[in-house]
């Protein structure tokens, strides 16, 4: 299959590299010159470039930019890509998503792939990364079912966990298992950089230990990502 993925970042760029050792031939777009390059290097891609038009004899197209993008670059690829091409998208909400998506291109189905770390960018990626972790898909109504298929035969090509859900049941869980956990540690994170008492602060960073380290660390990921969920 002829697979493009936006943003080859940390969930795009290992998107790529695992669709590419199963044979797809994969393009990728970054905003950064760089970026591509760097992606066609670690044989991430087969070809990469700036420009989203690169992708119009696509078959299958993956958006994994960050949330606020997500809409408009469905927008954009509905101007020029074939018809019946399926779209999806990475993002870690859904409801704000499926809807609106769906209305400008009916072969989006929405997508989340439930794997991830704190650090961000290509460097971060990593092959593999969906191996055994939950891949949810959320089809709507509208959805076309040879989309959701296609979509359905990638993810299990993957090796992951292959779940179902209307957007909003995949919001109320994602909410109580990884968004408000992200909320909650970075306002743990806050509420401790903000206390005046200079003295009191080196003391409890010099008490800090392995509780600290794991109630704060999925506060200290991409804050770009955290304030759009
Ligand atoms: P990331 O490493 O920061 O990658 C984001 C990518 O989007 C970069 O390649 C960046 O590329 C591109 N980008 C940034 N701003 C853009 C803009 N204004 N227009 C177009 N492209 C833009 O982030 P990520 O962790 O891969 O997250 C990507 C998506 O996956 C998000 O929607 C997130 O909700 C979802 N997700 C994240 C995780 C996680 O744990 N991190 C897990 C599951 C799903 P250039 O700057 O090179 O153009």
């Amino acid at each position: 299959m002829k697979i493009g993925i936006v943003g080859l970042g940390l969930i795009g760029a290992s998107l790529a590299g695992d669709l590419r050792q199963l044979g797809h031939i994969v393009l990728g777009t970054s905003r950064q010159v760089a970026t591509c390059e760097l992606a066609i290097k670690r044989g991430l891609v087969d070809e990469a470039g700036t420009e989203l038009d690169i992708l119009a004899q696509m078959e299958a197209i993956m958006i994994c930019t960050p949330i606020a993008n997500i809409l408009p670059t469905v927008a954009e690829l509905a101007k020029f890509i074939a018809p019946g091409t399926l779209v999806t998208d990475a993002g870690s909400v859904k409801g704000a998503i499926v809807a609106a998506a769906t209305q400008i291109w009916p072969h989006f189905v929405g997508g989340h792939p439930m794997a991830g770390k704190a650090e961000s960018g290509i460097d971060a990626a990593e092959l593999g990364m969906f191996r055994d972790q939950p891949y949810v898909i959320t089809p709507v109504a509208e959805t076309v079912e040879s989309s959701i298929e296609q979509l359905a035969s990638l993810v299990n090509a993957m090796g992951a966990r292959l779940y179902y859900a209307t957007p909003a049941e995949h919001d109320q869980a994602v909410a109580w298992i990884s968004h408000l956990p992200v909320i909650v540690s970075g306002s743990l994170i806050n509420a401790c950089v903000a206390n005046s008492d200079t003295q009191g602060l080196q003391l409890a960073k010099d008490l800090a230990s392995s509780g600290f380290k794991d109630t704060s660390r999925v506060g200290g990921g991409n804050p770009e990502l955290g304030l759009m969920m």
